[in-house]
């Protein structure tokens, strides 16, 4: 295996693929005014382009694959995409992040196409508050499909929350008693500033790490960290089935574990959600015989991954939004 890391001793077992820029939803931290494909906009790698992407960051010692977006569960080709994810050697895990609108519809097909973990995100669990955010008014059927995931054969199911000052901040009692027969992790995920939500974040962030102390005052304890776990920090309970996460962007050394890297869904290498520029990988996808080429391409990019984000001095990067670089 080709030794792949970078200047600060990380490694790259995880990549994040955006496979569609699109979405349904209209969250209010991320696409408010809903999807609007952009000017000149490249399509979405082909399943024979992600193929190759695929193998050639196989070869490089990725293991774990998230597929995301925009809306992955868009794509119409989505079962044969996690087929051909799951075939690819190398290639243990295969998770999807999706806003859970097709959950009770499709879920047995990803399943059997060889999906092995799933995110979804559910920001409230209160109904009227899910509609305000999401555009959607879906909540009930979103919470019994992910009911169908846990009794599926998934490996593991987690459920992604923004947490958001004066909408869904006080809401930690309710997920106590979701999470007490439940065997599934909540992560409350710090709001992030983007090129798009400058107004919103300044009105509506709050730091995710003061649910710490409040976590640790009521028996919950954090959890060792397995040797492939990225930046979230992890909380259990004896009298809870499920967990608790937290991602924290904006606290010290955040990117310290960092072991991800993102591709975009029209093929371009990003290094950091929040970074300045994009590598595009596409011209290295037409032919079976690139593989050496990319394979050097993203070995040859990794030396300009930077120790971390700037997000504490307001750079963004060229995110405008987190469903335009698979978040
Ligand atoms: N549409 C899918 C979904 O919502 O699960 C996948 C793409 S979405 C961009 C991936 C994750 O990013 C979701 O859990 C979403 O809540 C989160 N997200 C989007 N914008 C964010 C922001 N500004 N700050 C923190 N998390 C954000
Ligand atoms: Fe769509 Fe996901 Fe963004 Fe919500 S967070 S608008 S579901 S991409």
């Amino acid at each position: 295996m080709v030794q792949f890391v970078d200047r600060y001793g990380r490694r790259f077992p995880y990549l994040r693929l955006s496979v569609i820029p699109a979405c349904n939803f209209r969250c209010t931290y991320c696409l408010p005014g809903g999807y609007r494909p952009e000017a000149g906009m490249k399509g979405p790698l082909s399943l024979a382009e992600m193929g190759r992407l695929l193998r050639g960051f196989a070869m490089l010692g990725m293991h774990k694959l998230r597929l995301t977006g925009g809306e992955p569960s868009l794509r119409r080709d989505l079962v044969r995409v996690i087929e051909m994810a799951a075939a690819t050697p190398g290639v243990t895990k295969v998770a999807m992040t999706t806003n859970g609108c097709l959950l009770k519809r499709r879920l047995s097909d990803w399943c059997a196409a060889g999906l092995t973990a799933l995110n979804v995100s559910v920001d409230t669990l209160d109904s009227p508050r899910f509609a305000a955010i999401t555009g959607h008014d879906r909540l009930d059927e979103i919470l019994a499909g992910i009911d169908l995931a846990l009794a599926s054969r998934l490996t593991s199911v987690k459920l992604n929350a923004v947490l958001m000052r004066g909408v869904n901040d006080e809401e930690l009692p309710a997920w106590l008693d979701y999470l007490r027969e439940r065997p599934l992790t909540v992560r409350f995920i710090e709001l992030m500033q983007t090129g798009e939500n400058r107004v919103f974040f300044q009105r509506h962030h709050v730091r995710a790490d003061s649910l710490q102390g409040v976590l640790r005052a009521q028996g919950w304890q954090e959890r060792a960290r397995a040797s492939d776990a990225g930046p979230a920090r992890e909380f259990a309970h004896p009298d809870y089935a499920g967990r608790i996460g937290i991602i924290a962007p904006y606290s010290k050394d955040f990117c310290k574990a960092c072991n991800r890297l993102r591709v975009t869904s029209a093929g371009d290498l990003r290094l950091c959600l929040f970074g300045e520029f994009g590598i595009p990988l596409r011209h290295y996808l037409q032919d079976d015989a690139q593989q050496p080429e990319l394979v050097a391409a993203i070995l040859g990019q990794i030396g300009q991954k930077h120790a971390g984000h700037a997000l504490l001095q307001g750079h963004t990067g060229i995110t405008p939004h987190l469903a335009a670089t698979g978040g």
